[in-house]
């Protein structure tokens, strides 16, 4: 883990300083979100848990990265950093393994509650390999990239989540559990198609 750390903590924000958390999102931050949920996908696949960690802001404008803790099969606790100088500018966390009947494609609508909660950027990993950005001030989740972009878990089946678009307002992913699991948006995509 140490190891991990470092290596993360080596890739520095550029020259912007400290930069306001709005001024954070930016590639820098992306890249180390893809490379911290990459390095857990498969251990996230094979154990069926989600993994997640923090990023944080150190006083000289570098971004760190919290080691991955491992949490259960649907939600997963972040910690902080123990040093408070650290400011945490975003979240991320991988979705598990796949299951046919779990709506695990996209984030959920406590992902997007807890990021606003904490004023903090969002990144989700889903089983499929697709990348999502929660953008905590609008309460909106945008996929950076689809299906297979990150590690995709092999018992993945593409299709099973119904269509799924590049952006979702949290209150679309509150409809969207309101309909039910995967099936009810296969459903829906089946019925379109009639
Ligand atoms: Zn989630």
């Amino acid at each position: 883990m140490k190891k991990f750390l470092c290596a993360c903590a080596a890739i520095f924000a550029t020259s912007q300083g400290a930069a306001a958390a709005d001024g954070i999102l930016n590639s820098n931050l992306i890249e180390i979100a893809r490379k911290s949920l990459t390095s857990v996908q498969n251990q996230s696949f094979s154990s069926g848990r989600e993994y997640c960690g923090m990023i944080g802001l150190t006083t000289a404008g570098e971004l760190i990265v919290s080691p991955a803790r491992r949490g259960r099969a649907s939600g997963c606790d972040e910690r902080g950093f123990v040093d408070s100088s650290i400011k945490p500018v975003a979240s991320y966390h991988t979705h598990g393994g796949f299951e046919a009947d779990y709506d695990s494609e996209v984030p959920s609508v406590d992902d997007v509650d807890m990021d606003h909660h904490r004023k903090v950027f969002g990144f989700v990993a889903t089983p499929g390999g697709r990348f999502w950005m929660i953008d905590y001030r609008s309460r909106t989740a945008k996929l950076v990239c689809g299906i297979g972009c990150l590690p995709k878990d092999p018992r993945f089946e593409t299709g099973m989540a119904g269509d799924i678009p590049e952006a979702l307002t949290r209150k679309d992913l509150v409809m969207r559990k309101r309909k039910g699991g995967p099936a009810a948006h296969r459903h829906t995509h089946e019925v379109a198609h009639n």
